[in-house]
């Protein structure tokens, strides 16, 4: 807990120390954590952090506290250091991860699309993260997320031609080759050399093209349609409450 009061104080030596609570929560995935804020006449930080935090050293920790604390303050406060010490301890914690995370998940088709990109486009230089199926999604086609060392595909390219499911693979391999650079102030997930690693797709322009149009027009399989609407509605209800909360959403990559 000392941490987090040392984490404002070095941050803001002149301001006034806010309520701060650290919870460790069963709620979130691996290493996940967001804050929220309430300002009044005592100002109140309310952190929540994923249960595998506890066991994390202080000063990480701090990295992480300090972290969702520049998210919050940094518009108001715009000679507000965007990184310290201790955020750099914490970039560097949560790219190294993916080395100690349990790999149990791995979807028989995902795996063959992994490992034919990882060798054509990669020289089987990644290590297989988890690989599972994520929601029928048309705006969210692959993600790759950190904490878990997941990449997610959308469901509709289950029975998709093997090129357009590639292809959105390589995309997110990319994501977790590279991972992030930070400049100080700004983070890039795709950088010029992203971008030019994701073109060495073989006819990259083409099978892109025929990708983007085949999930256009995919319809969704019948039975799935009730529960994407019961989906979205949950989903509308959570970004209400979400107004005034910060989560790691940089661990997220689409
Ligand atoms: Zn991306």
């Amino acid at each position: 807990m000392k941490f987090a009061y040392e984490a404002f104080e070095e941050l803001f030596p002149e301001k006034e120390m806010p309520n701060i609570e650290i919870k460790y929560s069963n709620r979130f995935s691996a290493y996940n954590a967001n804050v929220k804020y309430k300002h009044g006449l005592k100002n109140e930080l309310n952190f929540a952090l994923s249960k595998n935090w506890r066991k994390v050293d202080d000063s990480i920790k701090k990295g992480l506290i300090q972290s969702l604390m520049i998210k919050i303050y940094r518009k108001q406060y715009s000679n507000l250091p965007r990184k310290t010490i201790y955020t750099d301890l914490y970039n560097n914690f949560t790219k190294n991860l993916h080395m100690s995370i349990e790999k149990t998940k791995a979807e028989p088709s995902l795996v063959e699309s992994f490992q034919r990109v990882n060798q054509k486009y990669h020289s089987d230089s990644v290590e297989q993260p988890n690989l599972e199926w994520g929601e029928y999604s048309k705006r969210t086609l692959g993600t790759y997320n950190y904490q878990t060392d997941t990449i997610k595909i959308s469901k509709y390219f289950e029975n998709a031609n093997q090129k357009f499911l590639d292809i959105v693979m390589h995309h997110e391999i990319l994501h977790k080759r590279l991972k992030f650079k930070c400049n100080s102030s700004k983070t890039y997930h795709h950088s010029a050399e992203f971008k030019s690693l994701e073109k060495g797709f073989e006819e990259y322009e083409k099978v892109n093209k025929e990708m983007q149009n085949f999930i256009r027009y995919k319809r969704l399989p019948v039975a799935s349609t009730q529960y994407i609407a019961s989906h979205k509605n949950k989903e509308l209800n959570n970004n209400k409450n979400l107004q005034k909360q910060f989560s790691l959403k940089k661990w997220l990559f689409g």
